[in-house]
């Protein structure tokens, strides 16, 4: 991966900068701008040595030029938070000279997400250099992350996107042990590739979230009204097969918590055990199941999360994930939280700051650790 030192001397030249400022917006005002500050080191080192910017990043999946997707709030937030003015440039054609030019939306631009080659020589046409520090979006092939780099003479990765790719090979590489991986959330499918590198790399493997289910029902509990993705059932059946289970690495919740409902109003009790009765449904990790959690949390070097581990924006469902946060806050190890909904647990407990790395991107840092092809990651690698 190059970065930004092989971009020698840039004084005076024009840098395309690819960011990830797709951050919150209501009102016209950006609503939090964790994400933009984290850019910010390389926007700063690429100033200090006298290049001009040019911003580029997504906002939201606009159909076409939709103005409540303009990137106007967000160069305003930019100017304050480099403190220096920022022109915003509605079209390609019309740059103007300013030492930091945002470009409006790139996804009004046809061409971005096809990845069209045309319109990718005319983004490497606006500079002579290129940097990427928008890891976000490594996953995909749009022209902005893709095309545009092998057009350009000069590309390398900004400061962040080399972090966020650093900390996951360095966990999978060469993490200190013992190395935990908890993984909860949604859909296991989503996640099988993830779980079975740390079937190769970690020492244990904690399961949460909803996609407890699919092990529980692999395993022939019953599993009453929770959510359960049918399909994700075999695949989780042979991770538990190829595991060993339960002599493995693995660890399924011991106790759950379960409710009538999903609902603030909804009945609440703790089932010990894993076989959830018929109009209940699994929402959180039992007292016991959060103690043992914990417990291995602390014997860890090393610990990666992704995934809530229960239902966490329910106060009472959100006890294992809160257990969870606070406890890979107060370790004095490597701890790295995956990004997606995990990272904004983090923040909602307010400890995002607290961990050795959150990343930007919780999609394409999964992708990372399972091995799949990050397209805007291999154009800068050569
Ligand atoms: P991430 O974005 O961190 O990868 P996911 O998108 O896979 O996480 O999953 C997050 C969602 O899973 C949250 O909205 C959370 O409420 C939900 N969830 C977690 N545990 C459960 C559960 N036991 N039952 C229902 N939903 C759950
Ligand atoms: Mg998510």
């Amino acid at each position: 991966m190059r970065t930004l030192d092989s971009l020698g001397d840039i004084k005076g030249k024009r840098v395309l900068v690819r960011v990830d400022f797709n951050v919150p917006v209501g009102d016209g005002k950006v609503r939090d701008d964790a994400r933009m500050r984290r850019a910010l080191p390389t926007l700063e080192d690429l100033r200090e040595r006298g290049a001009k910017l040019l911003l580029v990043s997504h906002f939201g999946r606009p159909k076409g030029n939709e103005p409540e997707f303009s990137l106007a709030p967000v160069a305003e937030r930019t100017s304050k938070l480099l403190n220096i003015e920022v022109l915003l440039a509605e079209d390609l054609d019309d740059i103007p000279d300013g030492d930091v030019v945002m470009l409006e939306n790139i996804r009004f631009q046809p061409g971005e997400s096809k990845n069209d080659p045309e319109f990718a020589q005319r983004l490497a046409g606006l500079a002579d250099y290129y940097v990427n520090d928008a890891f976000g979006t490594s996953h995909r092939a749009h022209a902005s992350t893709e095309g545009v780099v092998s057009l350009v003479e000069h590309s390398a990765a900004g400061l962040l996107f080399q972090s966020e790719v650093d900390t996951i090979q360095m966990i999978m590489n060469e993490p200190k042990r013992p190395f935990l991986a908890i993984m909860g959330g949604a859909k296991v499918t989503e996640k099988i590739g993830v779980i079975e590198r740390f079937l190769e790399l970690a020492d244990t493997i904690l399961i949460g979230g909803a996609m407890t289910t699919p092990f529980l029902r692999a395993l022939g509990h019953s599993t009453g009204d929770s959510l359960c993705e049918e399909e994700g059932i075999e695949p989780a059946r042979k991770a538990l097969e190829q595991d060993g289970y339960p002599d493995g690495k693995l660890i399924l919740p011991e106790d759950l918590v379960i409710a009538d409902r999903l609902g603030d109003d909804a009945a609440v009790k703790i089932l010990d055990g894993a076989d959830v009765p018929d109009g209940w449904m699994q929402l959180d990790i039992g007292s016991r199941a959060r103690t043992r959690y914990v417990a291995e949390i602390r014997k860890a070097e090393t610990i990666f999360w992704n995934g809530p581990i229960g239902a966490y924006e329910r106060k009472s469902f959100a006890a294992g994930s809160l257990a969870i946060a606070q406890a890979l806050a107060a370790h004095p190890g490597t701890t790295v939280v995956g990004g997606g909904d995990s990272g904004a647990a983090m923040k909602e407990f307010g400890l995002a700051d607290s961990v050795t790395h959150l990343s930007t991107g919780g999609g394409a840092s999964l992708r990372l650790i399972e091995g799949a092809p990050l397209p805007g990651l291999d154009a800068l690698t050569d």
